[in-house]
């Protein structure tokens, strides 16, 4: 099926993204989207935004036309105390918090399941964060089970990412069914992200919709099945979350 939001989205001030936010947005409205959230990369990966560039989104109209513009962010973890790499001020003005890892020189060794396990515990667990990204990734060993207990305690989603079952992060498919099947099992809350790096890719679920109908994870639970439920898990997001400092 087509599903009318995306919540993971590159601009080009992300070097290593080829779209601008106008070419996002009008992609997004030829596609009859209803909602896209533009979450670049945090400070701490090598080709992010300057911090400038994050906290500055407070320009960004809501709605441009019919089409809502969420206003996000794509965090690092640094370590494995649920810390992530944006201050107070850019925090502020984000509607829409994700987080997951990525290869950054103040992690180090992704190899090792029980701190990767920790890390994105304690992350969840502090409430800064609303989405958990691409943990499929191998790179990043985590005990899946664990992590989707501590998500569910405190409703934060699941991201299924498309992208790592395409181009990027070799070797997630499999890694990505084991999550569904688990969020099925504990019903944790699952979001999609395309984590599109050029416009054409906006809206294109393909790959995770398969691995959806493969492993009968209900849509209607989905966060980017409606506009309701994007509302309503927002909304209970706000009434949890913390501040960064
Ligand atoms: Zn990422
Ligand atoms: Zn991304």
């Amino acid at each position: 099926m087509r599903y009318p939001i995306d919540l993971h989205i590159h601009t080009n001030n992300n070097p290593h993204a080829y779209s601008t936010l106008e070419e996002n947005i009008r992609s997004a409205q030829a596609k009859n989207m209803e909602v896209i959230a533009i979450t670049n990369h945090g400070p701490a990966l090598q080709d992010s935004p300057h911090w400038w560039s994050l906290m500055n989104m407070r320009v960004l109209p809501e709605y441009v036309g019919t089409l809502r513009v969420l206003k996000g962010v794509e965090t690092n973890v640094v370590d494995e105390n649920g810390n992530f790499d944006i201050n107070q001020r850019i925090y502020d003005v984000m509607d829409i918090i994700l987080c997951g890892f990525h290869t950054i020189e103040a992690y180090g060794d992704p190899r090792d399941i029980i701190r990767n396990t920790k890390a994105l515990v304690n992350m969840i667990n502090s409430q800064k964060i609303d989405i958990v990204v691409h943990m499929g990734n191998p790179t990043f060993p985590i005990e899946y089970e664990r992590v989707i207990e501590e998500a569910v305690k405190n409703g934060v989603a699941i991201e299924i990412n498309n992208s790592s079952l395409r181009e990027s992060r070799k070797g997630s498919k499999p890694n990505c069914k084991k999550i569904l099947e688990l969020c099925k099992k504990h019903d944790c809350t699952i979001s999609l992200g395309t984590d599109s790096h050029i416009s054409y890719d906006i809206g294109e679920f393909e790959e995770a919709d398969k691995l959806i109908e493969e492993t009968g994870y209900p849509r209607e639970r989905i966060i980017n099945y409606s506009k309701e439920n994007l509302e309503n898990f927002l909304k209970m997001r706000k009434g949890k979350k913390r501040k960064v400092l």
